[in-house]
């Protein structure tokens, strides 16, 4: 897709989408139950550093998200309610009437195949449903998950998500991620070819991340395989062991310039035909911790913008096949 010819600096999602299917298609997320790894003592316990897995008891869950017109998990239809309760808020604010199902919250490939199946299969019986996105953990898709993957991604657009964060194994262990690179290497070799798209979401400024580290992240992007990313800054939301690093001082947080200028950098580094889902993180306002910058999403869009603008630079300038 030539999105260069449309003056855009980098292959943005909501212009992917539109070539793909001709019209607007907003996601749609799904909380299906699930907790994590390294939430339940598998790999670790106590979760990543700057996620709220408190939040992952299912007697919150819901409640906190407001969704699911009080139905429970494994309740008949308690997917599609979240479902039609979650478009009808997206369609108050934008003109849409097609959506992308997307487990979203914990590990959504985190029980065995025949607990995912019916979950999936409610996601896109929906009839407004055109194409389902599937966040997990890259320690979490064993084969016989990644066949239901497959046989999923031949009957809709099916996106796997993978929590990639960056590619250095200090980093990973500072967030209490469970696990280390090498499954990243593991489950891309795994899951390449099976007809569904692969990304991942990397973030930028973590504690002890040199520039260099960074794009080094962004060279082994680049080159793995994947066909999407998804980046945003480290940023620290409440009742998180990172919150309490931020307010503390133990931990310095990217200032926006920063961020704007390795992202950038990042983005020159990547191919053009990589989708760029996001550059920017989102936390209720009311649960955030900081930086303050980055809750304003269209002022950092227009950083980045200006940024590419005055290195007249794209996405893809910088990649080395
Ligand atoms: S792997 Fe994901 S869901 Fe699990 S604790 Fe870390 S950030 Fe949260």
């Amino acid at each position: 897709m030539d999105w260069r010819a449309e003056g855009l600096r980098y292959f943005g999602y909501s212009y992917y989408l539109k070539q793909i299917f001709g019209f607007r298609v907003q996601r749609v997320s799904i909380d299906a139950g699930f907790t994590c790894p390294n939430v339940d003592g598998t790999v670790a316990t106590g979760g990543c550093t700057f996620c709220d897995n408190r939040s992952f008891s299912p007697s919150r869950r819901l409640p906190v998200l407001g969704q699911g017109q009080g139905k429970r998990k494994g309740d008949q239809g308690w997917i599609t309610s979240q479902m039609d309760d979650g478009m009808a808020r997206i369609r108050k604010r934008y003109k849409c009437e097609h959506f992308m199902a997307y487990f979203q919250p914990a590990t959504n490939t985190y029980a065995p195949v025949e607990v995912l199946r019916p979950l999936y299969e409610e996601a896109i019986s929906h009839p407004d449903v055109v194409a389902m996105a599937i966040g997990t953990r890259q320690d979490c898709v064993p084969d016989d998950v990644l066949d239901l993957l497959e046989e999923f991604g031949a009957r809709v657009p099916l996106t796997v998500e993978y929590g990639l964060q960056t590619i250095h194994d200090k980093s990973l262990e500072w967030m209490n991620r469970g696990d280390d690179h090498s499954s990243f290497v593991d489950a891309m070799e795994r899951s390449m070819g099976r007809g569904f798209e692969l990304c991942a979401h990397i973030m930028l400024g973590l504690p002890g991340e040199s520039h260099q580290d960074m794009m080094a992240t962004a060279r082994e992007v680049a080159s793995c395989g994947l066909d999407a990313v998804k980046i945003h800054n480290l940023y620290a939301v409440e009742n998180t062991p990172l919150a309490d690093q931020v307010r503390s001082g133990e931990v310095k947080l990217m200032e926006l310039d920063e961020y704007v200028s390795t992202l950038v950098d990042f983005l020159e580094l990547l191919p053009k035909s990589m989708v760029v889902e996001r550059i920017s993180g989102e936390a209720p306002r009311d649960y955030f911790v900081g930086p303050e910058w980055s809750m304003d999403k269209s002022a950092v869009l227009r950083s980045v913008k200006e940024e590419f603008e005055r290195r007249d630079s794209w996405q893809g300038k910088r990649f080395e096949s």
